[in-house]
């Protein structure tokens, strides 16, 4: 991990992580309904914007234990959550001309975060945050980099406090959703999930 001193970036606005094919960008519950009520959408709408990315492979215990958002059940398989992209890999919400955001005070946490990740530290005493780059920022986002202005790593730490608390509530909401599909509670529909966040 990264010495904090070291932490250099700032945002150049190419674009990148809005157009890049192998980014999902990743959406909490949160996130939809503040896109929902933000840009008062039905759930119509909602779902023109939202998309269910089925997992092809099994996923390995291992694997589901290192993913910040978890998978969730659905009618066709686990399933992450994230912004419908068009086949180029473009967000749907990307403005292409003007190369900027059209939701950008709604945007969801991944992009607020990106190109960092949190953690706590593991010493159990004092719960401190830790923030890292991410693969995806270290592989692609020029907004990295030696000639970056140094973080102001307060504002970080706070954001790093938020997004923590919002993946646990999350994590907890798609746990519950997930032992219900397995207890066979409810039918594992993507409508019955939106609906459920919606109301
Ligand atoms: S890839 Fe990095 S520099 Fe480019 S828009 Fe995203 S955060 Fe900003
Ligand atoms: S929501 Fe906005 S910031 Fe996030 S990927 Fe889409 S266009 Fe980029």
């Amino acid at each position: 991990m990264e010495k904090k001193k070291d932490f250099r970036f700032e945002c150049i606005r190419c674009g990148k992580c809005c157009t890049d094919k192998n980014t999902l960008v990743n959406l909490t519950y949160l996130d939809i309904l503040r896109i929902k009520n933000g840009l008062n959408l039905d759930l119509k709408e909602v779902l023109e914007i939202v998309g269910f990315y089925i997992y092809e492979k099994k996923l390995t215990t291992k694997e589901l234990n290192r993913m910040v958002i978890s998978p969730l059940e659905t009618e066709r398989g686990p399933a992450f959550i994230g912004l419908i992209k068009d086949k180029r890999g473009f967000c749907c919400f990307y403005d292409e001309k003007n190369s900027k955001c059209l939701i950008y005070a709604l945007r969801p946490l991944f992009c607020r975060t990106f190109p960092f990740s949190f953690t706590y530290s593991s010493n159990e005493e004092i719960k401190e945050i830790e923030l890292f780059y991410t693969e995806k920022g270290k592989q692609y986002c020029p907004g990295i980099g030696s000639e970056a202005p140094i973080i102001n790593l307060d504002d970080w730490i706070e954001l790093g406090n938020k997004t923590i608390k919002e993946l646990n509530k999350n994590y907890i909401f798609i746990a519950k959703w997930n032992k219900s599909v397995k207890n066979r509670q409810i039918i594992p529909s993507i409508k019955t999930f939106l609906l459920n966040i919606l109301n």
